[in-house]
């Protein structure tokens, strides 16, 4: 099969958050089984250029329509860690993608919708036919839309589309100036509830919901997130749009990269362990003290590796750090300040603990040492609010790293509890979980883990192996989405 991966993000070389993991991980499994894979991205100035082997011009004369006109384009090619990306550089005063970051400014609608329209545009004139486009949360809903109303008509009428929501919570929103820059037009025929009107907004267009309605097949990256956000909450208003496509909506759980994520060949790491003999985890836990000035002694370390976002349950990743130090532990966070008021906030907390031996908050996005994190660490906290999949908790098991996570989403599919599970008999449990969000059902899940690791060392060493033992990686979902492209091609 043909499939062609469209994102805004594809690790490491653009990577925001675990969406970037997923495209490469995804796109490796895929190749691995034999099928062609090719990957469209913005080319973005501020990605990491030195992930990017033989990147050279592809494509000099992409013309892609905007507004009346149209805008040039050139499209790069070169080999991420073995995948083939495109790049599309649009050569325009807007200057879409020459921004520093890669979100975060207020005609981000404008931004991917261009990059949505320009991936067609390139597909239909280089005269590549895929089987299957694999499109990604927000920034490529109107992939499908345009696929259907304007390029199927174009050349690419065999294409079929799978759209994947990462997150529920960025949807993208646009008014008509998006209609008439992508050359959809036609107002009130997109402004129809059953096409991209947003469901509480009537005066806006929603990319997520056209990208819900317009594909073949829509995933979400965990089956239980799949119910939460059909039936419950966290569909963020999408629930009744997920609902009148629920025939073609389902979860399939990521996986993760087993070749970049795994203490046996880690690169990052001083020397490599596996579940046949953890002593070496020691070492990396020695490096991240003296890499991060912790002072060296009989405690455990807890970490925090995730996004600044209301997302992530903040207030108790904040309160994880001062009960870890009542609680005779050490803390490490590596936090990506993307949301300001709560970076000030993590900032002041960092300049308040500073002399402090035991705790080092790093607020940066920095992922060689985000390795030496899992590796280093003995428990790492995922407290979100929501989390569509999560996959610090799933690296962390990789890494003999004792996850302790609050039960929603991808966290329930992943983390079973050791001493409350009621699914999985005791020797396949793997965590610690915890259902409120107020600091006592945090502390409770906390205690216990502590706990077991200064009390009970060598049942706290049984956890992390029953924990390594798992395979989260992406065979599993490598045939689930496989499946998914055989249906919609021949249906
Ligand atoms: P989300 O996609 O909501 O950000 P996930 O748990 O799915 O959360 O994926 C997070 C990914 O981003 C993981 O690979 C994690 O290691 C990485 N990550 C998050 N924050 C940072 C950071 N500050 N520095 C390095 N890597 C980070």
């Amino acid at each position: 099969m043909y499939i062609v991966q469209i994102a805004s993000e594809c690790a490491p070389v653009i990577k925001a958050g675990g969406l970037g993991d997923v495209v490469y991980g995804l796109s490796r499994e895929l190749e691995t089984r034999g099928h062609t894979v090719e990957i469209i991205l913005p080319k973005y100035d501020c990605m990491r250029y030195d992930h990017i082997w033989g990147l050279h011009e592809a494509y000099n004369d992409l013309w892609v329509p905007w507004y009346d006109a149209a805008i040039h384009c050139t499209v790069y090619c070169g080999w991420v860690h073995g995948r083939l990306c495109f790049f599309i550089e649009p050569h325009s005063e807007d200057f879409f993608f020459d921004r520093g970051i890669y979100y975060g400014h207020k005609d981000d609608n404008m931004r991917f919708a261009f990059f949505s329209k320009a991936a067609l545009q390139f597909l239909q004139q280089s005269g590549k036919r895929p089987d299957i486009l694999h499109c990604h949360d927000w920034q490529t809903g109107l992939v499908p839309v345009m696929l259907y109303e304007i390029y199927q008509w174009h050349g690419l009428g065999n294409v079929r589309v799978c759209y994947t929501i990462h997150n529920f919570k960025h949807q993208g929103i646009g008014g008509t100036e998006v209609l008439w820059a992508t050359g959809l037009n036609q107002e009130s025929y997109y402004f129809e509830y059953d096409r991209l009107r947003d469901n509480f907004n009537p005066f806006v267009l929603n990319f997520m919901k056209g990208g819900i309605v317009y594909s073949n097949h829509v995933t979400t990256v965990s089956p239980h997130h799949a119910w939460e956000a059909h039936l419950g909450e966290f569909g963020y208003g999408l629930g009744h749009t997920l609902h009148q496509h629920e025939h073609k909506f389902s979860g399939v759980l990521n996986g993760i990269d087993y070749d970049v994520w795994n203490p046996e060949i880690d690169r990052y790491i001083p020397e490599p362990f596996s579940k046949a003999d953890l002593t070496p985890k020691q070492l990396s836990k020695k490096a991240l003290r003296e890499r991060l000035w912790l002072q060296h002694g009989d405690k455990p370390i807890i970490a925090y590796i995730g996004r600044f976002d209301d997302q992530k349950g903040v207030h108790l990743v904040h309160h994880a750090i001062y009960y870890a130090l009542h609680r005779n532990a050490q803390f490490v966070l590596l936090g990506s300040p993307t949301e300001e008021g709560i970076a000030a906030w993590f900032w002041h907390e960092k300049f308040f603990l500073n002399n402090n031996p035991d705790v080092h908050l790093e607020l940066s996005f920095n992922e060689e040492l985000s390795h030496l994190i899992y590796a280093g660490a003995d428990m790492i906290v995922v407290p979100s609010n929501f989390e569509p999949c999560g996959l610090t908790q799933m690296i962390g098991l990789k890494y003999g790293t004792v996850p302790i996570v609050r039960g929603v989403g991808g966290l329930v599919n992943t983390v079973f509890d050791r001493d409350y599970d009621t699914t999985h008999p005791s020797e396949d449990r793997n965590g610690y979980v915890f259902y409120q969000t107020d600091y006592r059902a945090l502390e409770s899940a906390m205690d216990r883990a502590i706990g077991l690791w200064h009390h009970y060392p060598e049942d706290f060493e049984t956890l992390q192996l029953q924990g390594m033992a798992y395979d989260y990686s992406w065979n599993h979902p490598g045939g689930d989405y496989l499946a998914i492209y055989e249906y919609i091609r021949h249906k």
